[in-house]
């Protein structure tokens, strides 16, 4: 097996990453209780705990425009393909974790991701009971999930798209769902390769989660936790990705967490928190809760912004206006090396990012059409126009 899974094939330089021993917030392993999905911000909306209008808001604002419309309905069908029959007999495979950690890393690679990482499952990261999706909203589908491994992609929502919307306008919702199902189909892929290499593997996606993702995302060093809620920040992509998780009992060297500074740079920015429509985000400290540090979030606010914002589908303003949330040009490059490694650097970036005009949206680069599916029954109207009716 010389030679096999020893190519770099990392889109960015994982391997120049300050690695750590622990996450960079306190997370008391022994104190975390493991959550259901059912108290998740979009689940509490299904259930009507946010109210009826809520309700039937968010069965529709996902398909209310047709580019995120379209990505949620492949999405849907998706949703069967997370897990299959595993082959009665491994593969012969090079008895060596961390060889195999490289050529699973390389296979996601070469599926198309922008970042892996792997870490041990926190048995806190596996849901109590997952949403079901097919039946009751009230009652959730307890989860059973043995793995010892969790290996987490990531997939760029577009920098481009990011760079022309103004944060909560239509095409929000349809960069989610990019990042969303093109991560799902990776970590579906990855999930079935493993499975015929002959050990258990089971996917996790937008639609189809049994583990939470940002305690994986914090020991897979793929980020830091952030202003921004329960979301995780990435050195090379911001807050600008979503992702899907493979877990599995395939024997994998696990990746340790990283500093970049984000808990000095958080601190000091706040500008999620100035720019957040709805308000749902602190300008103050860290809190503990459920054994994690974090920055608190109205998840009510949130949720109802996200769901119902009468001017556009979603809400990723926080995402758009993020310092982190930049295009991988060296320019940026250069000035991401010094945030991640000097205070006064993230302080001058803090005030730059400001004087420099980011986080305003560019219309020139705007390619997609206001559109908006009203009534749910597949004709569009332009959203000025409706507005101008009523
Ligand atoms: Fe942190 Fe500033 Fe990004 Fe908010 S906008 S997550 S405070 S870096």
């Amino acid at each position: 097996m010389k030679g096999y899974g020893r190519r770099d094939r990392e889109p960015f330089p994982v391997d120049r990453l300050n690695r750590v021993e622990r996450p960079t917030t306190v997370v008391h392993d022994d104190q975390v209780k493991p959550v259901s999905e059912l108290d998740a911000g979009f689940m509490k909306a299904r259930r009507g705990i946010y109210g009826e209008a809520l309700r039937g808001e968010v069965l529709r604002f996902v398909n209310k425009h047709p580019m995120s419309g379209a990505e949620r309905w492949i999405m849907n069908r998706m949703r069967e393909f997370v897990d299959g029959m595993t082959a009665g007999h491994h593969a012969p495979l090079p008895d060596d974790p961390a060889l195999l950690a490289r050529h699973i890393k390389d296979a996601a690679y070469f599926l198309r991701a922008d970042l892996v990482g792997i870490c041990a499952l926190p048995p806190y990261a596996v849901y109590t009971e997952s949403f079901d999706w097919k039946g009751s909203s009230e009652e959730g589908i307890p989860v059973s999930l043995p793995h010892r491994n969790a290996i987490a992609i990531l997939i760029d929502q577009d920098w481009p798209t990011a760079e022309a919307f103004t944060g909560s306008d239509w095409i929000s919702n349809a960069m989610s769902m990019l990042a969303y199902s093109t991560s799902g189909f990776i970590a579906m892929v990855l999930a079935e390769y493993i499975r015929r290499l002959g050990y258990p593997a089971r996917a996790h996606f937008a639609v189809n989660y049994q583990v939470v993702l940002p305690p994986i995302l914090l020991w897979a060093g793929l980020g830091e936790m952030s202003r921004i809620g329960d979301c995780v920040i990435n050195p090379f992509l911001g807050p600008r990705f979503k992702a899907a998780v493979v877990t599995t009992d395939l024997p994998l060297a696990p990746d340790k967490p990283i500093d970049f500074g984000l808990q000095d740079f958080c601190s000091k920015c706040m500008k999620c928190a100035r720019e957040c429509p709805s308000g749902a985000l602190s300008e103050g400290g860290k809190v503990m809760h459920n054994g994690y540090e974090k920055w608190p979030t109205n998840v009510e606010a949130c949720t109802k912004m996200r769901v119902g914002n009468p001017k556009g589908s979603g809400c990723g303003t926080c995402v758009k206006v993020c310092p982190w949330n930049k295009p991988y040009t060296p320019l940026h490059r250069a000035i991401g090396w010094a945030m991640r490694k000097s205070s006064l650097a993230r302080s001058v970036a803090i005030k730059g990012d400001d004087l420099f005009g980011y986080g305003k949206p560019n219309h020139a680069k705007k390619w997609w059409f206001d559109l908006e599916d009203v009534h749910g029954d597949g004709i569009l109207t332009v959203p000025a126009e409706k507005a101008r009716k009523k």
